[in-house]
């Protein structure tokens, strides 16, 4: 691993030792879901894409956070991509296919529990809950170590990928006025 390749790798977390050509799929992955979030905030999708792919490389299902546009709360962008790919090979049991999910951001309570029920073998995001907290004022709820607690279970997690692209997509969010739709308290 040269220089250039370790500092673009130092920030990343993971519960396994980080294997650099993953990662930098998921670099790629994820940088282009953060380029293209302003497409879908656009036409009134909330702030966060996913994307899940399989072991050979196929992109199975792209989604947004569908929240607002589609009145649901739990239409979270995790939520509707394993929704979809269920549907796609008509199972509630993915893990025997290997997949991978790509998230802009880390999931929050709900979506952690949905990843763990659906079989899904590798998850890799974008920018830490921390993150879109602070810029956003969503509550992403309280979660348990959830990277023990996925490896465990045999579900790998690589975080904090791309971050810097991750911070300018949400904060173009609130700039351009978009709901943080949450209930009031
Ligand atoms: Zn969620």
């Amino acid at each position: 691993m040269d220089n250039s390749q370790n500092n673009i790798l130092s920030g990343i977390i993971s519960n396994e030792p980080v294997d650099g050509s993953k990662a930098e799929k998921a670099i790629k992955i994820i940088s282009e879901l953060q380029n293209d979030m302003k497409n879908y905030t656009d036409q009134g999708a909330g702030p966060f894409l996913a994307a899940i792919y399989d072991d050979k490389g196929n992109l199975l299902a792209k989604t947004s956070n569908s929240v607002v546009n589609e009145t649901c709360s739990h239409n979270h962008a995790e939520m509707n991509a394993i929704r979809e790919v269920e549907k796609i090979l008509g199972t509630y049991d993915l893990s025997k296919y290997n997949l991978s999910l790509y998230i802009t951001a880390e999931p929050c309570m709900m979506c952690i529990g949905a990843i763990m029920w659906s079989g899904i073998k590798q998850v890799f995001y974008g920018i830490p809950t921390s993150t879109v907290e602070k810029i956003t004022g969503f509550d992403e709820g309280f979660k348990p170590d959830w990277l023990t607690e996925f490896k465990k279970r045999g579900i790998t997690v690589y975080g904090n990928i791309a971050p810097e692209l991750g911070e300018k997509a949400m904060k173009k969010y609130i700039e351009n006025g978009h709901k943080i739709y949450k209930p009031e308290r």
